[in-house]
């Protein structure tokens, strides 16, 4: 469907041109109409689906220019999201007239508070930044809030947010609509949409096939002392517009910063305890594609869109499954093709195992094929002993390691 076959405001329409939009991408078009009725709506979508445009458009599209109060408040779990979700939304609104800001921590509250007076009608917020204007200031007024977006709901629970969550939702009570993002459905969600939904349309695409399609899934089986090396000859061997290497911690990182540094030129690290500035600054940069490799811990995971990212290198394995579909969601975004890359230990083998099977990821192998359904029982390395020969699969297509051949192995031959 084209976004000019909708009944949008031109202004709308022109803007949305400007920015390449003119074809509704599968979630915008599922949630269009029922956003713009006033439905309460529960929505799964796959990162880099367009959600933030799906919210962005009829939010823009229902904004009543004549009243200058906060009419929707979107809540998000980190600050970078919450630029980018109201910058998508300076984008949709450029051409008419609609307030959106954002509010987050790290940030001098009294530049916010001089925006905040000016009249805000979109609001960005972050959980703990929104209740210290409320607790301690009487900057924000929620009264005419008509409809509250919860993105990345997921994430928020999972970052300890519920009770923060919770107070805000509950300051809401008069009538309004509610809308409900998140990639994954843990069950602590089943809660907060018992709680605060009022029979929610559910919207879910793909259904049973989470990780994002138009990725390519790639393991390497490697000890805890070659991880390093088989990194820098994957990262030289590979043709890598932009990746992003995950780390589970800081001090990971920073050690991993500290080996590829001086042998590859354009590397950054990211992590939650840099200065906002800095942070912004290299999310920027990268953005603007300054930079080829940022080392990142999952601070870099939540929802943000950097279109161009070829690679997710999982340096260390992610720490749940979750987290592989949020850290793996920064490449092969709007059906563009990515590459998600981890390394995968002994330690790992069972968690790799549920991975694979929760998720239907058909895996292409690197190296050796590790035997997930005994794990002590380890192939030999095959062929030249740095990637699986697709000599070793028989003409049933089954390998040795009796995992089903498939698309997955036509993909390795034709792999360079
Ligand atoms: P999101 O899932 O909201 O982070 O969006 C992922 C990417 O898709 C962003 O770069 C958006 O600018 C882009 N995008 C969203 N909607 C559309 C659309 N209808 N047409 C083209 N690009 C889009």
């Amino acid at each position: 469907m084209l976004f000019s076959e909708l009944n949008l405001k031109p202004e709308i329409l022109e803007a949305l041109e400007n920015m390449g939009y003119t074809e509704l991408t599968p979630i915008q078009e599922k949630t269009f109409v029922p956003i713009l009725s006033g439905r309460d709506l529960l929505a799964r979508a796959e990162t880099g689906s367009g959600k933030t445009g799906a919210c962005g458009v009829p939010l823009v599209h229902m904004i009543d220019p004549s009243v200058n109060a906060i009419q929707a408040l979107i809540l998000v779990p980190t600050r970078e999201l919450a630029l980018q979700y109201v910058e998508e939304i300076h984008n949709i609104s450029r051409l008419v007239k609609v307030a959106p800001f954002a509010i987050f921590g790290g940030f001098s509250m009294d530049i916010q508070k001089a925006k905040l007076r000016d009249g805000v009608q979109i609001l960005v917020a972050t959980p703990g930044r929104l209740i210290d204007f409320l607790y301690n200031t009487t900057y924000i007024d929620l009264s005419s809030v008509r409809t509250l977006v919860l993105d990345e709901a997921d994430e928020k629970l999972k970052m300890g947010f519920v009770e923060d969550v919770d107070f805000i939702l509950s300051c809401l009570i008069h009538e309004h609509q509610t809308l409900l993002f998140a990639a994954t459905m843990p069950e602590e969600i089943d809660r907060l949409i018992e709680t605060y939904l009022k029979d929610p349309l559910r919207v879910e695409l793909n259904k049973g096939q989470v990780a994002p399609q138009s990725l390519v899934h790639h393991f390497q089986y490697t000890g805890p002392r070659e991880r390093l090396k088989t990194l820098i000859e994957y990262l030289r061997g590979e043709e890598i517009s932009q990746a992003i290497i995950f780390c589970n911690s800081r001090h990971h990182g920073e050690k991993l910063l500290a080996e590829l540094k001086g042998k590859f030129d354009s590397l950054e690290y990211i992590h939650g305890g840099l200065e906002q500035s800095r942070r912004t600054s290299i999310f920027d940069r990268f953005r603007r594609k300054g930079i080829t490799l940022m080392i990142a811990t999952d601070v870099a995971s939540r929802g943000l869109d950097f279109s161009h990212v070829s690679h997710v290198i999982n340096y260390d394995y992610p720490s749940g499954l979750e987290s592989y579909i949020h850290r793996t969601g920064r490449t092969g975004r709007m059906g563009r093709s990515g590459i998600a890359m981890t390394f995968v230990t002994d330690n790992e083998l069972g968690a790799l195992r549920a991975l694979l099977k929760t998720n239907r990821i058909e895996p292409v192998w690197r190296g050796s094929i590790p035997n997930l359904r005994d794990p002590l029982k380890k192939l030999k390395r095959g062929g030249n002993g740095r990637r699986y020969s697709a000599r070793r699969q028989n003409r049933a297509g089954e390998n040795r390691n009796g995992m089903e051949g498939g698309p997955w192995q036509r993909q390795w031959m034709k792999s360079p």
